[in-house]
């Protein structure tokens, strides 16, 4: 059967030469002399392939290639551009038209021919979308409001993007961004409740759900119900915050209330990098929500951003074989704290610690097993200390805590329990069991003391008095 090409084009000598051509090779031709009577037809005569001229008047060639590509009824149709191009913003233009094909408008039309040929054969449009496309009935007023939706949601898209883009500001601060993007996404959906969850490379961060309520108030419990469907599997160490731009009206008193709710995850190396969810006590249709596609892959970027963001600062502080911060690290912390005990008169304690005759386990079991001891005895820190506290390698096998806010009081008791907890705990690295002991010393802020390294230097003063009088100690060394 033969094949109908639809040829736009506002000059009449174009029009007809194209049109003799065509026929000639057998095809059906319908032509148009405008972008909005080629807009029609495309209805009307349903073509297997639209050639348009890109400069015709009232509706030009890219604003009807992007009307007729962005709308699911016709963007199957192929088209081919008559192009003139020669200046860039002209081939950027054409290039974001979704035109299937540009030919220069002077080619020889057996070349015009055999591209059409091709083209009808790499994209062909069926009987039964034809069939479809013919059901739509179409008057030129029609037209301009379907411009009109697809310029505005262009610009939507746009603006969102944009958005999402200007997160990257500021990426340090989990709480104000969770705010910005639900802000960005409450323009989209219409929730009661939404809840945020970044997951942080840094082992040291705080874990934080964030919700938001809008019109709604929710009961204590609640909170908790939905941070155990959204995790379950990690329920202990979270901290929640919440923001509410609610009026208080509605108040929920149990997260069954919510008849609908959608989740969506973000991955990074097959990680959960983050976590987006929202709630109402409607039933939402979620899927068909028209902008959430943009959003969704907008925000699956700068989730990723932001996870390689945290994960780099992270890595940049922290010590590759024991995960401890480095000493690098250190002296940094060390020298905000003491300027503020010593302007605020805060407290703030340090200790050193050191494996006792680490060499000898080296020596005797291999360096393999000395690394061994080395993460083992730093997880012992991490794990026996708040979260407060900064646990760094100081240098081989030495440990250096920064304890803000602690007396001296409070110092000994933490510090003996790491102590007794390696001391009692069974090392073993291939089959082979490895007694490891400590020494710890520590110190306390003083107002005599001048500069940051007189803590280190005290407390390492301490840590000496530890190993002369036998090992395996904390001493503590005071004024
Ligand atoms: P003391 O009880 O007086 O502290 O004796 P010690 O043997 O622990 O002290 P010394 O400072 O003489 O030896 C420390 C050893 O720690 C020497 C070094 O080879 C080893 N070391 C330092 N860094 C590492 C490391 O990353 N891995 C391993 N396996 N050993 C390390
Ligand atoms: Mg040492
Ligand atoms: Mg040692």
């Amino acid at each position: 059967m033969a094949k109908k090409v639809l040829i736009i084009d506002d000059s009449i000598t174009q029009l007809s030469s194209l049109k003799i051509f065509f026929k000639r090779a057998d095809f059906e031709v319908e032509t148009a002399q405008d972008g909005v009577d080629g807009f029609l037809k495309v209805y009307s005569t349903t073509p297997d392939l639209i050639i348009s001229d890109v400069l015709m008047p009232h509706l030009g060639g890219f604003q009807l290639c992007r009307l007729l590509k962005s709308n699911p009824e016709t963007k199957q149709i192929p088209i081919i551009m008559l192009t003139v191009l020669d200046k860039k913003l002209d081939k950027f233009w054409a290039s974001q038209s979704g035109a299937n094909r540009f030919i220069q408008k002077d080619s020889d039309f057996k070349n015009i021919i055999q591209i059409a040929e091709e083209i009808i054969k790499e994209f062909p449009v069926t009987q039964r979308y034809k069939d479809t496309l013919k059901t739509f009935e179409f008057d030129e007023e029609g037209i301009i409001p379907q411009i009109n939706k697809i310029l505005d949601d262009a610009l939507m898209k746009s603006t969102i993007t944009n958005e999402f883009r200007d997160l990257t500001d500021y990426t340090s601060d989990d709480k104000v961004i969770a705010d910005k993007i639900l802000k960005i996404l409450s323009t989209i959906i219409e929730y009661e409740a939404a809840c945020i969850y970044f997951h942080s490379p840094d082992r040291t961060a705080k874990k934080r759900l964030i919700f938001d309520t809008q019109n709604c108030t929710l009961k204590d419990g609640v909170f908790l119900d939905i941070w155990r469907q959204v995790l379950p599997d990690c329920l202990e160490d979270f901290e929640i915050e919440t923001s509410s731009n609610n009026d208080g009206e509605n108040l929920v008193e149990s997260a069954d209330e919510f008849q609908s709710r959608k989740e969506f995850d973000f991955y990074y190396e097959n990680n959960l990098i983050g976590k987006v969810c929202f709630y109402s006590t409607q039933n939402v249709e979620w899927n068909k929500l028209k902008f959430m596609p943009t959003a969704k892959s907008e925000l699956d970027l700068y989730l990723r951003l932001k996870y390689l963001y945290v994960k780099t600062c992270y890595l940049s502080i922290t010590d590759e074989l024991t995960k401890l911060y480095t000493r690098r690290h250190l002296d940094s912390v060390l020298t905000q704290e003491f300027e503020r005990a010593k302007r605020y008169g805060t407290i703030i304690s340090v200790a050193m610690a050191d494996i006792d005759n680490f060499k000898k386990i080296n020596d005797k079991f291999g360096h393999q097993a000395g690394d061994y001891v080395l993460r083992e005895i730093s997880k012992i820190f991490t794990d026996t200390l708040r979260k407060t506290d900064f646990v760094y390698r100081y240098g081989g096998e030495e440990i250096c805590i920064l304890m803000p806010e602690t007396c001296i009081q409070n110092v000994i008791m933490p510090l003996e329990r790491i102590r007794k907890n390696i001391e009692n705990k069974t090392f073993i690295h291939n089959d082979q069991k490895i007694d490891v002991t400590i020494s710890i010393g520590a110190t306390t802020y003083s107002k005599d003391m001048r500069t940051p390294s007189d803590l280190i230097e005290k407390s390492d003063v301490a840590l000496y008095k530890a190993k002369k009088s036998g090992k395996n100690k904390v001493v503590i060394e005071n004024e």
